[in-house]
């Protein structure tokens, strides 16, 4: 395989200026991790999409962070997408949806809206990294769907190799980090945890759900 010892940057440059050129996105959480790709991204291309999934389920927190790191980084298109305001209303009216069927919520906020705007795309980058454990743990850093490539270009960063970037570059970390989330997705599913704790411990915990969905998308 061409890239397979490939760094994240070589990887990310090939996906982005020759590969996919001009049909490529970034999708980010603007989580815990997010700084390091967006960086990385950053560095090659500002202008890239970036794809934030505005739940309008999501921290105060990470929402100022986002508008922290979009000016520190220079990004200049990040795309904010939200559920569609009729499914919306009709599935989820008093916005419990995520007590009773968690999986209904994602499948609203998350799913359905990322599909829609991923057809303007062939490819997209995640930040999915090997020791976060599940179903990560065995991921290539290019994936093909039905219908795209994802690239993951830190699959096998580990968590210290993260840490000393973020540290080399200087990069602001998530508010919430300090108070015990490793892990940031929307606050009704989302709790902090001990610090021996797996990264995704705190997320939908006392659930079997382990992800949201979104790496499930087919078409
Ligand atoms: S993470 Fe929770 S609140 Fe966010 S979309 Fe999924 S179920 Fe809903």
């Amino acid at each position: 395989m061409r890239f397979r010892s490939a760094s994240a940057s070589v990887l990310l440059e090939h996906a982005i200026k020759v590969e996919f050129s001009g049909r490529i996105a970034l999708v980010s959480s603007f989580g815990s991790e997010s700084a390091t790709l967006l960086h990385l991204v950053s560095e090659i291309d500002p202008a890239i999409p970036v794809i934030f999934l505005d739940t309008q389920k999501h921290f105060a927190q990470t929402l100022s962070y986002r508008a922290k790191l979009v000016t520190k980084l220079g990004l200049t298109n990040v795309i904010n997408v939200l559920p569609e305001g009729d499914a919306v209303s009709a599935r989820d009216g008093d916005g419990n949806l995520w007590k009773t069927d968690p999986d209904g919520c994602c499948t609203l906020r998350k799913v359905e809206p990322l599909t829609e705007v991923l057809s303007e795309f062939d490819a997209w980058i995640t930040g999915r990294k090997q020791f976060h454990g599940g179903g990560r743990m065995h991921l290539p850093a290019f994936e093909a769907t039905q219908t795209h490539i994802k690239v993951n270009p830190l699959i096998r960063w580990s968590k210290d190799a993260v840490t000393n970037y973020v540290e080399n570059h200087e990069l602001p970390p998530h508010p919430l980090v300090t108070q015990g989330y490793p892990s940031i997705g929307c606050w009704p599913c989302t709790h902090p945890v001990a610090d021996d704790s797996d990264v995704r411990a705190g997320r939908w915990r006392g659930a079997a759900k382990t992800e949201c969905g979104i790496h499930d998308i087919k078409e």
